[in-house]
């Protein structure tokens, strides 16, 4: 029987589906140890920091991480981090192979004046922020404005969109931040407009997201019809299913539009941000569109156009990814999940991403090194393992029983660290 040892960097859906992968493909000739190791005290990735936490319905992926995580050859080293207090060569040298599976965490900018002001900001910082991230919870959102524009036509502007658009009323039942949930409440932001640089065929969003705006009880939705009547014409008498799919939600929402709320989303088509407008903070956003340039009056800027990885010490990066084919970035080392193929799909994406990998991880792989693991290499204290998780997990659980929500987070790591038991 051979004895592997894989360490997998990053506690994010994709390094989850990475330990099923292997655990599946274990037989009467091979067992493989596997060790995650995360960066913060919690694991779960941008499942825990990033999906909008009024679809808690989508966090419950999270169950099938847990399962992952009870098999007796899984172990959970979170608030370790890779590249800085052990490096990814240490790793590579004690185990028979690493797969980074870190996601891809830093937004993407637009390139455009007045993107620094302040009261403009990334997703890659707000989502976080209202998510209870640890090493967000300092991010200054200014709400003492009437109108608030988010830049992007995918499923992050989305989510940004209805966040800022719905009754703060509505996050009581939810696992939000509740520094976060404090501020919308006391916000003055009632229009939010999404803009988007080309038309609505291109929209990235699915149509499940468009479906369910309606259903908004307190939030006007507002698309323009001849927008969306202009973009069935430009694509054609095949589009694509998804396309149509999202063209046919969007339409519906034009015909049908709600007025009576003093809450309201617009999304604006063909839409290029030129400039952000103002002194020391942002005052408004210049577009130009096919009817010429048009400014639009805002207090707070929120782009979703994209992320890059983060780089790690000791790992190649190109254009915001790892630089690998088909996830090996060398023979020992993987990468999967976001910092693999950049922001796309879905999280089941990551499943199958995850477990082809592993396959080529698999049959690269040599005899068993049998030098040592990662507990040679950690000199902290403070290292969260499986147990700890767990009892950070009861804790919070228990905690939103008595408020009627999934959960509440605990923001801060000492909190965090004292809830693991250490
Ligand atoms: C705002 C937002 C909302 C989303 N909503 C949805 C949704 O509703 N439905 C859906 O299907 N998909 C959604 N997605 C996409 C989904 O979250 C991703 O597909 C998925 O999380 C990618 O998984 P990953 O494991 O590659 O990265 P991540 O989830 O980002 O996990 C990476 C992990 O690695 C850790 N890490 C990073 N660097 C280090 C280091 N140096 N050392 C140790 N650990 C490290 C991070 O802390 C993190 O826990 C959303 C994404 C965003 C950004």
């Amino acid at each position: 029987m051979l004895h592997y040892k894989v360490a997998i960097i990053g506690a994010g859906p994709a390094g989850y589906f990475a330990a099923q992968a292997l655990h599946n493909l274990q037989n009467e000739e091979r067992v493989f140890a596997i060790d995650m190791i995360e960066q913060l005290p919690t694991p779960w990735g941008l499942v825990r920091s990033g999906v909008a936490p009024d679809h808690p319905k989508m966090k419950t992926v999270s169950k099938v991480f847990e399962k992952i995580a009870a098999d007796p050859n899984f172990r959970l080293f979170a608030n370790v981090e890779i590249g800085t207090e052990i490096t990814v060569a240490a790793l590579v040298e004690k185990y028979d192979a690493v797969v980074v599976a870190t996601g891809s965490t830093l937004g993407k900018k637009l390139g455009i004046p007045g993107e620094d002001l302040y009261g403009s900001m990334s997703a890659a910082d707000f989502a976080p922020w209202y998510n209870a991230h640890p090493d967000f919870a300092d991010v200054k959102v200014p709400f003492d404005c009437d109108t608030a524009v988010v830049i992007g036509a995918g499923n992050v502007a989305m989510d940004v969109v209805r966040m800022l658009a719905l009754d703060p009323s509505e996050l009581d039942p939810t696992d939000t931040a509740d520094h976060a949930i404090t501020a919308f409440k006391n916000s003055a932001v009632r229009k939010v407009y999404l803009s988007a640089r080309r038309g609505a065929e291109h929209a990235a969003f699915t149509s499940p997201e468009l479906r369910e705006l309606p259903k908004l009880q307190h939030t006007n939705v507002i698309i323009e019809r001849s927008d969306i009547e202009a973009a069935i014409v430009r694509a054609g008498q095949t589009p694509g299913k998804d396309v149509k799919s999202n063209l046919d939600a969007m339409l519906l929402i034009a015909k049908n539009p709600k007025i009576d709320n003093d809450r309201t989303m617009e999304f604006l088509f063909q839409h290029t941000p030129k400039e952000i407008l103002g002194a020391d903070r942002v005052e408004g956003v210049v577009y130009s569109t096919p009817n010429g340039d048009v400014r639009i009056k805002c207090g707070l800027v929120i782009t979703a156009i994209g992320y890059q990885a983060a780089s790690i010490n000791g790992v190649p990066y190109e254009n915001g990814k790892v630089v690998n084919v088909d996830g090996r970035v060398h023979a020992g080392m993987y990468v999967v999940g976001w910092a693999k193929r950049g922001p796309t799909g879905v999280i089941g994406t990551n499943k199958s991403d995850s477990a082809a990998v592993v396959e080529l991880l698999v049959a690269d792989l040599k005899p068993p090194k049998n030098a040592g693991d990662i507990s040679q290499l950690i000199t902290s204290q403070q290292v969260v393992d499986q147990s700890g998780w767990l009892r950070i997990d009861a804790a919070e659980v228990a905690a939103g029983e008595a408020k009627g929500k999934p959960r509440v987070k605990s923001i801060k790591r000492a909190e965090l660290l004292k809830k693991a038991g250490i």
